[in-house]
């Protein structure tokens, strides 16, 4: 079994009069992530992650901010491109694992729709996917609420 790893990171701003959309699920809150877009990290760090692994580049080469097609796109949908395009190079996912960094609002009741979001997309199955949630501890931008970053590694097995 062959087998390559990538990790991703990425954050948005946090802006009024904006839905606030995590690893595929809508979270009721005043404020929501601002992007070209639907500035989804979890979802971004994640597909940068994939990519990464078998050094295919990063989201912005293949869905580019400059294009008016991904505007406000749907993260999902473009995890399922990354995901045809890792499986037609031979590839799976072993396993995905991800920490998303937001002081508020409380994610933990989300986490498990989160992962059932992303593994029927990526149909695989919901333990190959890992999702935490952790607090800046009121430290820097993301502690002040300005935005919400996330991290994301992964494991690719081809046969
Ligand atoms: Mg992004």
């Amino acid at each position: 079994m062959n087998l390559r790893i990538g990790n991703g990171y990425d954050i948005h701003r946090l802006g009024r009069d904006r839905r606030l959309i995590l690893g595929g699920v809508e979270i009721p809150h005043e404020l929501g992530l601002v992007g070209h877009s639907d500035a989804d990290v979890i979802v971004h760090a994640i597909m940068d992650a994939m990519l990464g692994a078998l050094s295919l580049g990063d989201i912005g080469l293949y869905f580019p901010p400059s294009d008016p097609q991904w505007k406000n796109a749907d993260s999902l949908v473009l995890l399922a491109k990354v995901n045809a395009l890792i499986l037609e190079k031979g590839w799976a996912i072993g396993n995905l694992d991800s920490t998303v960094v937001a002081e508020r609002p409380k994610l933990k009741p989300h986490i498990s729709a989160m992962r059932e979001k992303l593994a029927s997309v990526l149909e695989i199955e919901g333990d190959r996917i890992g999702i935490k949630a952790t607090t800046n501890e009121k430290l820097g931008p993301v502690g002040r609420e300005e935005g919400i970053a996330a991290y994301a590694v992964a494991l690719l097995v081809s046969s």
